[in-house]
């Protein structure tokens, strides 16, 4: 029996919309992929990133010729789309089994081309094992950071040293799979965790989508190399620290006063009551917009993109994806914010007008 979640109303545009994206995701990272110029060629989380990173260091030490990994990335593509597939099927399957108590909200509406891309099941395990907790981190966000590293081991190799781009976006990404690594706890307040089911959208995503794309432009400077100055380079990496900026101190923010709202550091911020018992802050980052976090993501993602130059949109095509993506993403949590608060959402959209940019959106 479906539970109460399915006759939730029905997101990205229902099966069909679910069908074409099953189609349109994996096409458009091979899409990237194939663009000109491209083909030629358990702990905590963050310990498992350093775990990776000794492991690379010792077999780079030892001969491992890591920048062969960039001739690679093709057929690695296609096994981590399989793979997401297959997984997704095993996922949907497991679901039949799972009590109602156990099903997503949303991706139990009875039509399987739909369930089958939302997800059935909310936090599908095995024993101890969460699927969906180790999946949405570890394997593509460490496979992420390892791409980049062998596009940089390969440019070295290629023209004597990586360049300041390179090292650059190298450096920027780094830092943002450490943060989300070091703080991974914080990943079970997302909306990923706590709302969707775990199903060929997510799967997708974090296997395939995040180390193939989100690298692309590490693979696009390794084929199209870009001068950078020192100033122009200071200037991106002042983009990029405000971008984290703000970035860590709203989630921190809220992660902090979700978890005590008595800790000093949040104690005095304003507040708005709910219905619920829970708390809406309403001064500090999350009064200047209502996803203050999502602004500083997106700062950090032009800053990405800069190193590469402007004579190409591929390098740009994770920050309008992004934007899209999050822009979407605050409009779904402003609905399930609606519906969990109600008049005291509301009374936030007041006190607090702009959704991402203050005075533009
Ligand atoms: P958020 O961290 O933005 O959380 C939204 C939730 O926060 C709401 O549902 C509500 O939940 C709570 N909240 C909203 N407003 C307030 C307020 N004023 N006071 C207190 N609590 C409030 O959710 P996401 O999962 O979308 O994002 C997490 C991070 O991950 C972001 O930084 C985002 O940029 C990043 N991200 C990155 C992606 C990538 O591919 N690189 C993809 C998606 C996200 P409640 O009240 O129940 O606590």
């Amino acid at each position: 029996m479906a539970p109460q979640g399915s006759r939730a109303p029905l997101e990205f545009g229902g099966p069909l919309g679910a069908a074409a994206l099953m189609l349109l995701l994996p096409a458009t990272m091979f899409h990237l992929l194939l663009s000109p110029g491209l083909t030629l060629c358990w702990g905590s989380g963050f310990q498992a990133l350093v775990l990776t990173a000794l492991l690379v260091g010792l077999g780079v030490s030892a001969g491992l010729p890591l920048g062969m990994l960039t001739e690679m990335l093709l057929p690695l593509a296609w096994v981590a789309t399989l793979t997401a597939f297959i997984f997704s099927l095993l996922l949907y399957l497991k679901a039949l089994m799972a009590p109602a108590s156990a099903l997503a909200p949303g991706g139990n509406s009875g039509n399987p081309v739909y369930d089958f891309f939302l997800g059935r099941e909310l936090n599908p395990r095995f024993g101890s094992f969460d699927c969906k907790y180790f999946c949405e981190l570890r394997p593509g966000l460490i496979g992420w950071v390892l791409i980049n590293l062998a596009l940089l081991v390969q440019e070295a190799e290629l023209r004597g040293s990586p360049s300041l781009a390179m090292w650059l976006v190298n450096g920027f990404q780094l830092l943002y799979v450490g943060d989300a690594l070091w703080h991974e706890e914080a990943v079970l307040t997302t909306m990923d965790i706590t709302h969707d089911g775990f199903g060929f959208m997510l799967a997708f995503g974090d296997l395939a989508w995040v180390p193939f794309t989100y690298s692309l432009q590490a693979q696009f400077l390794l084929y199209h190399p870009q001068p950078l100055e020192l100033p122009t380079a200071s200037v991106i990496c002042l983009v990029n620290a405000v971008g984290y900026y703000i970035f860590r101190g709203a989630n921190s923010q809220k992660n902090t006063f979700r978890k005590n709202p008595s800790d000093p550091s949040v104690a005095g911020l304003e507040t708005i009551s709910t219905a619920t018992g829970r708390q809406l802050l309403v001064s500090g980052w999350w009064g200047m917009v209502r996803h203050p976090n999502y602004l500083g993501d997106l700062i950090m993602a032009l800053a990405w993109s800069l190193p590469c130059g402007v004579s190409h949109l591929l390098p740009y095509f994770y920050l309008l994806y992004f934007t899209a993506l999050l822009v979407h993403r605050e409009a779904r949590d402003e609905q399930q914010c609606l519906q969990k608060y109600g008049l005291a959402w509301r009374e936030y959209c007041r006190r607090v007008p702009y959704r991402i940019v203050p005075y533009i959106y």
